[in-house]
């Protein structure tokens, strides 16, 4: 085992996680400060890219025009200008998330030509970080170790939990799929099978697109609690006028507010304009409330805040209308294999009765989750296990104070290991998009460069 980077180095940064996050976090770091940047990803293939931005399914779309999806808040239009350099592009437009990785990747490619030996992309896995007086110990897979004077983690979400507890138990492998991004969809199914899609949000639109370009032919049903879809974008509406009168901050106050707006202009204008206030609301909002929001408003906010670009929604629409497509509200309750199928019974929403329909296959799209309490992943059982992490109060993802330190078991925030990107969401709530996490890495990065100047052991 060695030390990739001493104490006499100058500041060290460990970066897990190659995402979005991570990516913009050490172009970040590199641009603003003179420290020495460590980005370490266990899958060669997302570095620069993320989960979301590593599809080859060149229709997967962008759900957010290229306008507003520059990777830096003081350079909007930085996004556009690659695009349009390229011909690939214009600013209206929801480009391909794949063109969007290769934008990414191409901006931390640049920086690191320039920054020389300053930047370190380690193709590894981190496997614990240990906190000590002045500094971090980061060990990997492989058996290299790394002292750092901050690790930000910069994990992304956590895999989808199984819908039903016992999933795994009851249905093969080959029959239940628990994660949509690993798995080639379709092999194996024929015209008359039907796929039970669990969840409607944007990861099944993701799937049932996969499914389809991979040739199935045969019927998805998309099942979740209230069989919510998401909602589109409209061509051609005007831009969002900033907020002069705030909604009270209470869940009654928000919704009245949106509805009245939602009288006055179109809907989508309404939700688009209270966005750069979320994040002051969502942290004026006590406890209670942010529990209420999440168990009963929740879904509703996802589908009018997350909605998807017009060609994929007209997609969308055309499976639905040929009978290849159903979204529906239910809950499955329990699964029977059989050798050629799953009897799934399910209770339709509002009904105290049980369906039954046979499936060829099940795909869990419930979505990101953020529970690291019910996290399989080593890295996060060790660090809970140490104490160095906690999930927050919402089960949302890692608790961390409004400086990004997350915070131990203790309830002290920790020196030396940071958190970005949607794990940190239970502070701030919108911080799962572009334009969100873009302006988190880069006021972390300056604080980290200011924090430097004074000699700061705290920010
Ligand atoms: C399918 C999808 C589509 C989206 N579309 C849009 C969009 O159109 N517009 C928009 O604004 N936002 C969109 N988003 C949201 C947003 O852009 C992403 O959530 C954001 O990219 C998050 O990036 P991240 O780096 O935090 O997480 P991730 O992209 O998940 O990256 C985390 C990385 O950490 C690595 N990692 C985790 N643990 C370890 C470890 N122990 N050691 C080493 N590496 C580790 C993982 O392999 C992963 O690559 C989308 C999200 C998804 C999932």
């Amino acid at each position: 085992m060695n030390d990739i980077y001493g104490k006499d180095d100058a500041t060290t940064i460990a970066i897990i996680g190659a995402g979005f996050s991570g990516t913009l976090l050490a172009v970040n770091l590199l641009n603003q400060t003179d420290a020495r940047v460590i980005l370490i990803e266990r899958l060669p293939e997302r570095v620069g890219r993320g989960v979301a931005y590593s599809t080859k399914e060149s229709n997967h779309l962008l759900n957010v025009r290229a306008s507003n999806m520059s990777a830096f808040p003081d350079d909007p239009d930085h996004f556009v200008t690659w695009l349009t350099e390229r011909g690939a592009g214009t600013a209206h437009e929801f480009v391909s998330r794949q063109k969007y990785g290769d934008y990414l990747s191409e901006t931390l490619t640049a920086c690191r030509k320039s920054c020389g030996d300053r930047l370190q992309i380690l193709h590894d896995e981190a496997v614990s970080v240990v906190e000590r007086d002045h500094d971090a110990l980061l060990h990997l897979a492989t058996g290299e170790q790394i002292v750092a004077d901050r690790v930000v983690l910069s994990l992304g979400n956590l895999p989808p939990h199984d819908p039903v507890s016992n999933l795994r138990r009851v249905v093969s492998a080959d029959r239940y799929i628990a994660d949509p991004w690993s798995y080639t969809l379709g092999q194996n199914l024929g015209a008359e099978d039907q796929v039970l899609i669990i969840g409607t949000g944007l990861t099944a639109v993701d799937v049932i697109l996969r499914l389809v370009s991979n040739g199935y032919q045969g019927k998805i049903i998309a099942m979740s609690r209230r069989g919510l879809r998401p909602h589109r974008h409209v061509e051609g509406l005007p831009r969002p006028t900033p907020v002069l009168s705030k909604p009270a901050p209470t869940l009654s106050g928000v919704s009245q507010w949106l509805r009245q707006k939602s009288r006055e202009q179109d809907w989508r204008l309404s939700v688009d304009s209270i966005r750069p206030i979320t994040q002051m609301i969502w942290s004026s909002l006590d406890i209670r409330t942010r529990k209420r929001f999440l168990r009963h408003a929740r879904p509703f906010w996802d589908v009018h805040r997350h909605r998807i670009a017009p060609a994929i929604a007209d997609q969308i629409d055309e499976l639905v209308a040929q009978g290849r497509l159903e979204f529906c509200g239910g809950k499955p309750q329990q699964f029977d294999e059989h050798p050629d199928k799953v009897v799934v019974h399910w209770r339709p929403r509002g009904s105290a009765s049980i369906e039954q329909m046979d499936v060829a296959q099940i795909i869990n799209c419930t979505g990101p989750q953020g529970d690291v309490l019910r996290s399989e992943d080593r890295h996060i059982v060790q660090m809970l296990a140490d104490g160095h992490i906690r999930p927050d109060a919402l089960r949302l993802g890692i608790d961390a104070d409004g400086y990004g330190y997350v915070i131990r078991r203790d309830g002290r925030p920790s020196r030396h290991i940071m958190a970005v990107g949607p794990m940190t969401r239970s502070s701030l709530w919108e911080v799962v998009a572009v334009p969100d996490i873009r302006s988190q890495v880069s006021s972390l990065a300056r604080r980290i460069g200011n924090c430097h100047w004074v000699g700061g052991e705290g920010l």
